[in-house]
């Protein structure tokens, strides 16, 4: 049996160490979660899933690592100042504010007044002081999103870096939205990470790369063990289109509480990397653009062919972390009734931790020496956390490792130190089997390697 329940999610996250409410001990703050020891394992293991399959598996894709901190320059020509809102409801009873879209039947959600401000558009975006003078003048913004950053760099990377379209720059890195009514969990939240992926194409090609992109990307969730069953595209209705798209799918899945958007593919044309040109009247642009007159410099390309420079055409997949993880779990998170234990199905390459070595008597010198030597060799592998476990209570290890989702658990045990072999326990089956020390390293290579 699989979870259907948020709550079963939230308790075994915080028992386990994946996720704790934010400044918890002050009372905590709304729509904002700390990964903790077993959830930052889980995280860098999805980014880096992500990072392999969009970056090092291909050859037409490079990185970028851009800071949080933006000018305001940069998001009012992408459009960020004018149009990233919310419609905002106030109840003028208990003075809640809700977004437009969970007021159902004109009545407040909470006190059930009908007394309700009209909708106006509230701006998303957090502001912060820049230098030591807070008198307003200087400010930046926390980025919405990661992508405004790797269109601001495009010449950059194009220039030291020599690539024409159709290439790629992703970014992996931290956004801030200052959601109206933050909720489910680490669904809807005010700080997030998103995995973004800005894939330049010529115009006119733009209609089959975000084709591509879109099977890609279904690949790469079914990859991480999301079932396809559980998730739907849907093509973004023209009129709810965000303003810089031209056609957006969004990919939902069936979270705990209902389908909603896991990640979005968008083709964003040649509106970003026109909006941040100078001098746009000496190029092609589809997009209605904004005159600019801010920027240094023209985000554009030479056809090899024809001679002519023009501004790419940009295929966006874009992914949250959050919303990743909070699918990923809710994929794995398994009851046995029969064998009366709950465990995490995760794939291997996602699991926190890889392997637990156990020394079957606590503080046994000779047991925890060997459990250690096993420890370091598997460790140095590389292929992400081994643990010892010291508690000499094997039971309560195998629950626990079976929660957070080990997939192998190696014990040493007194036969070990006689005849050099563990014991080595696998997650799914529960089956045991005697490996020798000599095969213990093929053996766990060839497990994470297949
Ligand atoms: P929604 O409609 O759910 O608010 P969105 O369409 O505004 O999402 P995008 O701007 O397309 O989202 O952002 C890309 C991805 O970033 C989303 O698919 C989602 O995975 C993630 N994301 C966006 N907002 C949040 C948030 N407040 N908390 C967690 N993840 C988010």
């Amino acid at each position: 049996m699989t979870a259907t329940n948020m709550d079963d999610l939230v308790s075994l996250c915080k028992r386990r160490g994946f996720i704790f409410p934010s400044n918890d001990i002050y009372g905590g703050m709304k729509g904002l979660y700390d990964f903790g020891p077993m959830g930052v394992e889980l995280k860098i293991n999805l980014k880096n899933s992500w990072w392999k399959s969009i970056v090092y598996e291909r050859d037409d894709v490079e990185g970028l690592d851009s800071t949080i901190l933006t000018s305001p320059l940069v998001l009012q020509h992408s459009g960020h100042e004018d149009t990233f809102t919310d419609p905002l409801v106030d109840c003028k009873n208990c003075k809640a504010r809700w977004r437009e879209d969970q007021i159902v039947n004109n009545e407040c959600p909470s006190c059930k007044s009908k007394d309700l401000t009209d909708p106006r558009p509230f701006n998303l975006m957090f502001k912060t002081a820049i230098g030591p003078v807070d008198d307003g003048s200087s400010f930046a913004y926390l980025r919405p999103e990661t992508a405004q950053q790797i269109f601001v760099n495009f010449k950059n990377i194009t220039d030291s870096t020599s690539r024409t379209p159709p290439f790629g720059i992703a970014q992996i890195g931290k956004a801030f939205r200052n959601e109206i009514t933050p909720r489910n969990f680490i669904f809807r939240v005010r700080e997030f990470e998103q995995m973004e992926l800005e894939f330049f194409v010529k115009p006119g090609s733009d209609e089959d790369w975000h084709k591509y992109w879109l099977d890609k990307r279904l690949q790469w969730w079914s990859d991480q063990g999301v079932n396809s069953q559980k998730i739907k595209l849907l093509e973004v209705e023209k009129e709810e289109l965000s303003h810089y798209s031209k056609a957006t799918f969004d990919i939902m899945y069936e979270f705990p509480h209902g389908l909603e958007e896991l990640e979005g593919v968008a083709n964003r044309t040649d509106f970003d990397l026109g909006s941040h040109t100078k001098n746009q009247d000496d190029f092609k642009i589809s997009s209605k653009v904004k005159e600019n007159k801010d920027s240094t410099t023209k985000l554009v390309i030479q056809d090899l062919e024809t001679k002519e420079w023009f501004i790419p055409f940009v295929i966006e997949p874009s992914a949250g972390v959050e919303r990743g993880v909070l699918a990923i779990l809710n994929e794995a998170y398994t009851v046995e009734e029969e064998n009366n234990r709950t465990v995490l199905k995760l794939k291997s390459h996602l699991s926190p931790i890889k392997a637990a070595v156990i020394p079957l008597k606590r503080n046994n010198q000779d047991l925890v020496n060997l459990a250690n030597k096993v420890k370091s060799e598997l460790q140095s592998l590389g292929l992400g956390r081994v643990m010892i476990e010291n508690s000499g209570n094997i039971g309560k290890n195998y629950r626990r490792h079976d929660e957070i989702g080990t997939p192998m658990c190696i014990t040493v045990d007194f036969e070990s130190l006689e005849n050099q072999s563990v014991t080595v326990r696998d997650r799914d089956t529960m089956k045991q089997e005697r490996i020798s020390l000599s095969e213990i390293n093929s053996y766990y290579s060839s497990y994470f390697k297949n």
